[in-house]
């Protein structure tokens, strides 16, 4: 038998956990056509938890055949948007009836510290699908004043843009899928899901709220597998219209590639390098935790996450020293220990991806003045980092690390212009935050940073309302908000001649 870690879990987890989990394709629990299953892991201790059906080409084209019958032939695309709405309402009131087992399973599968997993993951997405239920009802087109009034009546209506396919990232699995599911449900969409092979557990119970709700077969379709095999097969199918992905921007390129074949419309939520940019009569008491928070929250591995570091010259060693102090007190352990605050990195392999980036910003001539470190020898842990002394062509500012390291930076300089250059000196574009008491300069950075999410006085917020997306080579598109929603349905023009 496994070794499982399940001691932790109340009756219902460990019960989910019991066999081996199947996929959900046209409404039915089933194993991949080949046969074959994965392990997924609990990266707190390296120990398998669970085993998943590994899915792959043939399972995707079962997936995507049901997802289109449902599309074109109903009942959903016929459903009345207000009972739409109530459906996804209804996902909403399901997983908050099952927040403590949703809350589990995330630890147990993701490492994040329980109280994170059940006040903020499990809360916020309960909260996504209520706000994107209440557009399902609200999705409208505009009619057009043209040239020609009086010969012509031309309006526009708002559709659904057909079978979408889904491939999601694994720092904040329930999230991330609540992110994606959400708008596209509202838009009357039908979904084929793949989330990250490292983290399925909590889309797979999220399958089983989908008949519940009353969503008919067919319209969510989750399919777990690898990126390469599962997900390239999402991403090339000539039988979606649509692809949505969020995870690294070198996969976001094969993505596009893939895509290219029929098409297919994509949007994509990619790298960051964030900026936080503290000015010198910035209120250090709520720029220090503020950017502590913003770079070390969920080990570092949020796609917005500020990881590198601007301040004045003049705050700037009052800044890392207390940055420096709250990363030493931050209790790193297991998700389920009583207390922790900062739980593990997702695998191995990011560990060890993480520990090389630091040693590397070492060896260019970067100081580390907090952690650096492996913590323990079971799970994989690493020390909250601060590195200093780091330069603008050092790998560790150039590329996205996805961990807990925050690189630090100084600035000597008022000229706005020179500073936001230093700031926007990045491929990416996702978000950055600002530091200061004087609403003239924070007006005028928000306007000078090149990102899609920027914060004064706080790092940001991941509010359903808040449309969160990429500058640059940082993705396509917004998701969450008005314009999330947007994602996810076609303009049609009608033109009526008189
Ligand atoms: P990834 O981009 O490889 O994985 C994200 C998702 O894409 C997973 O579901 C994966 O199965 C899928 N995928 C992988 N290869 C694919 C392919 N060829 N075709 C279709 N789908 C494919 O991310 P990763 O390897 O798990 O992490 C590596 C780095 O990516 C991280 O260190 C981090 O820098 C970045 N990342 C960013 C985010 C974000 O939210 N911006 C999320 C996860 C990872």
């Amino acid at each position: 038998t496994m070794p499982l870690h399940h001691d932790r879990l109340g009756p219902e987890a460990r019960s989910f956990l019991r066999n081996d989990l199947d996929m959900l394709i046209d409404g039915k629990w089933v194993p991949a056509r080949s046969g074959k299953v994965f392990d997924t892991y609990d990266p707190g201790t390296g120990r398998v938890i669970a085993r998943v059906a590994e899915g792959d080409a043939a399972d995707v084209d079962l997936a995507v055949k049901a997802a289109r019958r449902a599309f074109e032939e109903g009942p959903w695309s016929r459903m009345s948007p207000s009972d739409r709405g109530r459906a996804i309402w209804k996902l909403a009131d399901l997983i908050e009836q099952n927040a403590d087992e949703f809350a589990e399973l995330e630890v147990l599968n993701n490492g994040k510290p329980l109280s994170i997993a059940r006040n903020s993951d499990v809360a916020m997405s309960a909260d996504m699908f209520r706000y994107m239920a209440g557009w399902a009802t609200k999705i409208s087109g505009e009619t057009l004043s043209i040239s020609t009034p009086g010969n012509y009546h031309c309006f526009t209506v708002r559709e659904p843009i057909g079978v979408v396919g889904q491939i999601i990232p694994w720092n904040a699995p329930l999230v991330m899928l609540a992110w994606k599911v959400a708008p596209a449900l509202a838009a009357g969409c039908t979904i084929v899901l793949k989330p990250a092979e490292q983290t399925p557990v909590t889309a797979l119970r999220f399958g089983r709220l989908i008949e519940e709700a009353g969503i008919p077969a067919g319209v969510v379709n989750i399919v777990t597998g690898f990126g390469p095999t599962a997900g390239a097969a999402i991403a090339a199918h000539e039988g979606i219209d649509k692809v949505a992905f969020t995870g690294s921007s070198e996969i976001g390129r094969i993505i596009v590639k893939a895509a290219a074949g029929n098409l297919k419309k994509v949007s994509l939520e990619l790298g960051g390098k964030s900026p936080a940019i503290v000015f010198p009569d910035a209120d250090l008491s709520v720029a220090v935790p503020g950017v502590a928070q913003g770079i070390f929250a969920n080990s570092g591995q949020v796609c917005t996450a500020g990881s590198r570091l601007f301040a004045h010259k003049r705050v700037f060693d009052r800044v890392v020293e207390g940055i420096a102090e709250r990363a030493g007190s931050i209790r790193v352990g297991h998700g389920f220990s009583e207390g922790v605050q900062m739980g593990p990195v997702i695998s191995p392999v990011q560990h060890d991806r993480v520990m090389d980036y630091i040693r590397q910003g070492q060896a260019a001539g970067a100081s580390v003045a907090a952690g650096g470190t492996r913590i323990g020898n079971e799970g994989n842990f690493i020390a909250p980092t601060i590195l200093t002394g780091t330069t603008p062509d050092m790998a560790v500012v150039r590329e996205e690390i996805f961990g807990p390291v925050l690189c630090a930076m100084s600035f000597d300089d008022d000229d706005l212009d020179r500073i936001a250059k230093q700031a926007n000196d990045s491929a990416f574009g996702l978000a950055g935050s600002v530091w200061t008491r004087d609403v003239s300069i924070a007006h005028k950075m928000v306007r000078r940073i090149r990102a899609g999410r920027i914060g004064v006085n706080t790092h940001g917020s991941t509010d359903a309302a808040i449309p969160t997306g990429g500058f640059k080579q940082s993705g396509w598109g917004r998701e969450k908000g008005h314009e999330g929603l947007n994602l996810y349905t076609e303009t049609k023009s009608v033109i009526m001649a008189l």
